[in-house]
């Protein structure tokens, strides 16, 4: 028996052994939920001019001081500035002039007094002219009201690294400083590969001695939150002319990652094995975690290949452990794995490999609690249903006691 690999070393070995795909221009429209491939520097100030945060009068800030409800200053309106027009003429002492939010603030102007603070009380829908004069009713500091240039982005300024996933917010910063194409890493396809005598598809009828294909669901779903594109193939039987024939279709499709389940147990029928060691260079690790020991990782024809063990929550936790940060590495987004530190809540045991334990998260006391789901088989995904978290029992502990604090792998977000 080969000795047990650490899942740290797993990882960096599979880490080192893939590489993020080739950039492709889109764009902006449909630019959400792709990554970035380069770091973006804005081309322009942002905001690009000096403008008013309010609908109101820009002022030389000095002419407001003393001026109070009780004692209103009197300006004379010079300028009429609506939004999109960009004043030439400088605003000079004694002078105001009647602005919108957003407009630029003409030269000279020190501070905007918002329409509520002057004798002013323009109905918005209107497009009327401007009185000829305005009373202040307040006192203005310098800069009050106006968003310089440059205030939120400076020209030159990296506004998102490369490897950013881009969201809503992403989207409208792009457009802001006229990024009308986006370079981004093209999305991983990822082929999904089932066999097994045993399995039917959903839509089948449940004859005795069948079960249903879940992996390639779970898969299908995991690749897509990790940013990929699942292809589901038929499920193979097991024979070496039915996996060797599934194995090539995956190849023919050009995938940029294969995925399969089951088969690369000690017990399992050794085809799977055969026919990924026909095809490709593949290792077979015995991993040191739980559940998910057996597993294969290599190449077939260039592309990056792993044979994940078939048990529901093995394939799961496996994907979350060594597949999900592998994809973000193809996928060419910047990955953190989230954690938070939780006290457990009632004994848990292992058997000394590192164990991935499904938990519920509850808030309490400041803290976080983490409980068992049940039971903690391999074939039971009603734990993975269940969980909020994979609690980790570190390598070498076979029993924490109720109260420890573990390190808990997020599944979603806590609330
Ligand atoms: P094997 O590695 O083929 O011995 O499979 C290990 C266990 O996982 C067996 O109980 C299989 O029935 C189960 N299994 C394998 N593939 C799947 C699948 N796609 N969906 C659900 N269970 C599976
Ligand atoms: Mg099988």
């Amino acid at each position: 028996m080969t000795p047990l690999l650490n899942v740290d070393s797993a990882l960096a070995n599979i880490l080192s052994d893939v590489k993020r795909l080739r950039p492709e221009s889109v764009s902006l429209i449909d630019a959400l939920d792709r990554v970035i491939a380069d770091d973006i520097a804005s081309p322009i100030n942002l905001p690009p001019f000096d403008n008013s945060a309010m609908d109101g009068y820009a002022i030389c800030h000095e002419d407001s001081s003393g001026a109070n409800p009780d004692n209103p200053v009197a300006l004379s309106v010079v300028m009429d500035i609506p939004a999109g027009s960009a004043p030439q003429t400088a605003l000079t002492p004694g002078n105001a002039a009647r602005i919108m939010t957003g407009a630029p603030t003409p030269p000279g102007a020190t501070a905007v007094i918002a329409v509520e603070d002057t004798d002013d009380n323009w109905n918005r829908g209107e497009q009327s002219a401007p009185p000829a004069r305005v009373s202040i009713l307040k006192r203005a500091q310098r800069g009050e009201n106006i968003r310089q240039a440059g205030e939120n982005i400076a020209q030159g300024e990296t506004i998102m690294p490369a490897g950013t996933l881009i969201r809503p917010a992403e989207l409208g910063m792009l457009a802001a400083i006229g990024c009308a194409q986006v370079s981004v890493i093209r999305k991983p396809k990822v082929v999904i590969l089932s066999s097994g005598d045993e399995l039917v598809d959903v839509y089948q009828p449940l004859e005795p001695g069948k079960i249903r294909d879940t992996n390639s669901y779970t898969l299908a779903g995991l690749i897509r939150d990790a940013g990929g594109l699942p292809l589901r193939l038929p499920i193979a039987q097991d024979s070496l002319d039915s996996i060797r024939t599934l194995y090539r279709r995956a190849l023919e499709i050009d995938p940029d990652l294969i995925i399969s389940t089951a088969g690369v147990s000690v017990g399992a029928a050794d085809l799977v094995r055969v026919v990924m060691s026909e095809l490709g260079d593949i290792d077979f690790w015995r991993i040191n975690m739980r559940p998910g020991k057996p597993l294969a990782f290599g190449k077939m024809q260039g592309v990056p290949f792993f044979g994940l063990p078939g048990n529901p929550v093995s394939t799961m936790v496996t994907f979350e452990v060594l597949v999900r940060p592998a994809l973000a590495k193809i996928a060419g987004r910047d990955f953190k794995c989230r954690t938070v530190k939780a006290t457990i809540d009632g004994d848990m045991r292992s058997d000394g490999r590192r164990s991935y334990n499904r938990v519920t998260l509850s808030r309490a006391n400041g803290g976080i609690i983490a409980t068992s789901t049940g039971i903690q088989s391999s074939g039971a995904l009603m734990s993975m249903v269940l969980a909020d978290g994979l609690a980790i029992i570190p390598e070498g502990v076979t029993r924490l006691p109720s109260g420890s604090e573990v390190t808990v792998l997020l599944l979603r977000a806590l609330d």
